[in-house]
C-alpha cells in the first residue's frame, strides 16, 4: 500500500513512522524552510502510548523523565490556590520538541522537501499534487498539515481558524536552572507556566490576552516586563533564556468541529483535523494518537489490498477511546465511567461500514456536535494542566 503523507510535524512523521512499521510504502512531504519550534512540549500517557505504538516509545522516554515535584496553581504573589502531589504528574514527559522530532524522523523514511499545492481524491485512492506541478498517486493520503491546513481546506468543508483571544510565548533555558515547584501562575489576564525537563533545563510558557497580530518589537523585553514582579524563579528562567529562541504564537483553534476527518482515501489528522487551544497540553498528544491509529489497524488485521483506503474515522472528537494504545476506561480505572468501554477502532483499512449509532452520552454529544453544535471542551478559558 502507497501512502503519502502531507505534513512533517509531530503528527506527520509519527504517521510516518506507524506506516513504515506496517509494512506500508510512505511517502512524506514537508514544506521548504519548515523547522521544528524549539521550544518544549508536555508528553502525557496517551501520547507516550501512542509513541510506543510508532515503535519509538522507549527512545523519548530515555531522553528522561523530570523530577517529581510538588505542583499547582499560584498567584503572582506566590500563595499556592491549589496544589497537587508529585505523584500526579509521574507518567509526564517534558521533553524538546527538537528532541521529539529528531526521533520521530529517525524512525521514519526521508521527508520529501515540496509544498503540496492540492489533493485530488481518485477511484481507488488520492493524488498529491505539488506546487512544482508533479503529481504523486496512493492508496491513502493522510493530511497533517496543521492548522492551516490545505488538505482541509480543499476537500473538506473547512469551518475556517478563530483566534482564542491570548497571545503565549514559550521557551526553554539554555542552562539548567533550580526549580523547587512547578505548575502555573494565574494572574488577570496573564498566565506563567514552567515545566523543567529531565536535563535540568525548564520549559516556560507565558500566556497574556492581546489583541490578534499585536505587534511587539522585542518578545524577550516584552515578556520579561511583564511578569518582573512575578514570583521567583520566573524572572530567573527568563533571564536564563536566549532572547532569540523565545517564540510567540497567537493561540488559534478551529471555529467549530469538523463532521468528519475523511474524504474518500483522504484523512486528516493533528491540527488539521481538531486544531485545539494548548490548556489542556493535548494538541501534540493526540496528533500521535491520530498518528498511530491507521498504521495499527492496518498492521494488526494483514489485509493491505487496493481497498485498504477505505476508512471510517468518522466522528469530529475520537477523545482518545480510538486509539488501540489507549487503555479502556472502566469503573476500575482513574476517571472511568461504569458501563464505559473501549470503542472499535474507527479506520477501518477494509471495510467503511455504514454510521454506527450513537451509544452512550458521549456518542450523543458528538452526534450533537456533528450536527453543528459547539462541543463543551473547545474552550477558551482558564488553563487546568502544564502544557
Ligand atoms: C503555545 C503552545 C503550546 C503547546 N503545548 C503543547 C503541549 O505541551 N503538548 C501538546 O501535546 N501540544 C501542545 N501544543 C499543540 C501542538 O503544538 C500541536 O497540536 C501539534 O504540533 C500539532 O502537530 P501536527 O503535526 O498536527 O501539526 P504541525 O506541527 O503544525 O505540523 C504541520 C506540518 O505540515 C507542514 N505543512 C503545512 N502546509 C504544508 C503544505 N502545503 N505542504 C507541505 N507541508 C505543509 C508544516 O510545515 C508542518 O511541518 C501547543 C501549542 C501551542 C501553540
Amino acid at each position: 500500500m502507497r501512502v503519502g503523507i502531507v505534513g512533517a510535524g509531530i503528527g506527520g512523521l509519527a504517521a510516518a513512522a506507524a506506516f513504515t512499521r506496517a509494512g506500508a510504502d510512505v511517502v512524506a512531504f514537508d514544506r521548504p524552510g519548515a523547522a521544528p519550534a524549539g521550544a518544549g512540549i508536555s508528553l502525557f500517557s496517551n501520547g507516550l502510548r501512542a509513541l510506543d505504538a510508532a515503535g519509538v516509545g522507549e527512545a523519548v522516554r530515555a531522553l528522561g523523565a523530570p523530577p517529581e515535584l510538588p505542583a499547582g496553581i499560584r498567584t503572582p504573589r506566590g500563595d499556592w490556590l491549589t496544589r497537587t502531589p508529585p505523584s500526579s504528574t509521574a507518567d509526564l514527559r517534558v521533553v524538546h520538541r527538537g528532541d521529539l522530532h529528531a526521533i520521530l524522523a529517525a524512525a521514519a523514511p526521508a521527508v520529501r522537501i515540496e509544498t503540496v499545492a492540492e489533493i485530488r481524491t481518485t477511484a481507488d485512492g488520492a493524488a498529491v499534487v505539488l506546487e512544482s506541478g508533479q503529481r504523486h498517486d496512493f492508496d491513502i493520503v493522510v493530511g497533517a498539515d496543521g492548522i492551516g491546513s490545505r488538505v482541509r481546506s480543499t476537500l473538506f468543508d473547512d469551518p475556517g481558524i478563530r483566534y482564542a483571544g491570548y497571545t503565549a510565548w514559550r521557551g526553554v533555558t539554555s542552562e539548567p536552572v533550580q526549580v523547587a515547584e512547578v505548575g502555573e501562575t494565574w494572574g488577570r489576564g496573564e498566565r506563567f507556566g514552567v515545566a523543567p525537563m529531565a536535563d535540568g533545563r525548564v520549559y516556560w510558557f507565558a500566556v497574556a490576552s492581546a489583541p490578534p497580530g499585536w505587534p511587539v518589537p522585542d518578545e524577550s523585553v516584552e515578556v520579561t516586563k511583564r511578569f518582573a514582579s512575578w514570583h521567583p524563579p520566573i524572572v530567573e528562567l527568563l533571564r536564563a533564556t536566549d532572547p532569540r529562541t523565545i517564540l510567540r504564537n497567537d493561540i488559534l483553534d478551529l471555529a467549530h468541529p469538523l463532521a468528519t476527518f475523511v474524504k474518500d482515501r483522504v484523512v486528516l489528522i493533528g491540527d488539521a483535523a481538531h486544531a485545539m487551544t494548548p490548556n489542556l497540553g493535548q494538541g501534540g498528544n493526540q496528533a500521535l494518537e491520530d498518528a498511530v491509529t491507521p498504521g495499527r489497524t492496518r498492521r494488526r488485521r494483514g489485509r493491505p489490498g487496493r481497498r485498504a483506503s477505505a476508512v471510517r474515522l468518522d466522528s469530529p472528537r475520537q477523545d482518545g477511546a480510538d486509539c488501540p494504545a489507549v487503555p479502556a476506561r472502566g469503573p476500575d480505572r482513574p476517571g472511568g465511567q461504569p458501563g464505559r468501554r473501549h470503542a472499535p477502532e474507527r479506520f477501518d483499512p477494509g471495510d467503511a461500514g455504514p454510521q454506527r449509532r450513537p451509544r452512550s452520552r458521549e456518542d450523543a454529544r458528538l452526534a450533537a456536535a456533528r450536527a453543528g453544535q459547539r462541543p463543551e471542551m473547545t474552550g477558551t478559558g482558564p488553563s487546568t494542566r502544564s502544557r
